[in-house]
């Protein structure tokens, strides 16, 4: 393991930990590192890890504090109202909110693949549990965005991949969200944060922030090829179902 080079600069809006931690999540700002930090001191909330492009990583609070980071959120039908007391956020810097590629760095997918690494480990947390804002709170959040690496992720063992020739048999879109662990209180919503983290093609890009953040639900969201979507659908279930088992 790889030694990790934290910039303190702790957040005073946390709470004692109690709950076992189970779940990283990641989320993006459009910010710089040191203006995400005052920008979550003003608004009452914090994260554990904030990585810049540079591939710097500040250390906004200790793991084994609660961070307010994940706000009305919930996973594999999670009882509490949000999954802040059993996860660790990390925020990264990208400067389009992830609708871009290039909005990250390999410096930074370097510097998180080491913190994960080491977090992994520290923590016993099972792959399938590193997941993205836009996962864990549909209706509300489109972070990491669709230029999120999350296949490089799954590369090195952090969140799973799917292959399509291997799908559940189930050809239902509810039951096949559910078996992955989404939410679908709202579908629509659910079916955009399932694209935009495993079939990024099907979500058109808008690189106007503000648009972004005020539409996250979007009304003329329309599966472009339902027929890619379903066996996408289905090998991601498969995949899950499977390691969930284990
Ligand atoms: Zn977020």
């Amino acid at each position: 393991m790889k030694e990790i080079e934290l910039i303190i600069e702790h957040s005073k809006h946390f709470r004692v930990r109690y709950g076992e931690i189970k779940y990283i999540i990641i989320h993006c700002s459009t910010k710089s590192p040191y203006e995400q930090v005052k920008q979550l001191d003003q608004l009452g909330l914090s994260a554990h890890f904030i990585i810049g492009r540079d591939g710097k990583i500040i250390e906004n609070l200790s793991v084994d504090n609660v961070a307010y980071h994940a706000g009305i959120s919930s996973w594999d039908k999670s009882l509490d109202k949000s999954l802040n007391e059993y996860s660790i956020g990390i925020e990264l810097e990208a400067p389009t909110l992830g609708q871009l590629k290039s909005d990250y760095t390999n410096k930074q997918i370097r510097s998180l693949l080491n913190l994960l690494d080491y977090l992994v480990v520290c923590y016993g947390i099972r792959k399938e549990n590193i997941l993205g804002h836009s996962d864990i709170a549909p209706d509300g959040k489109p972070d990491p965005g669709i230029g999120f690496p999350w296949k490089t992720l799954a590369n090195h063992g952090f969140g799973l991949w799917y292959d399509l020739r291997s799908l559940d048999k189930s050809i239902d879109e509810v039951e096949l969200l559910d078996k992955i662990g989404y939410n679908i209180d709202n579908l629509k919503a659910t079916r955009i944060a399932f694209c935009r983290h495993f079939l990024p093609s099907e979500v058109d890009k808008k690189v106007e922030v503000k648009w972004l953040v005020d539409n996250v639900f979007d009304d003329v969201f329309e599966i472009k090829n339902k027929e890619k979507y379903l066996k996408t659908l289905r090998a991601v279930a498969k995949v899950y179902t499977k390691n969930k088992e284990k």
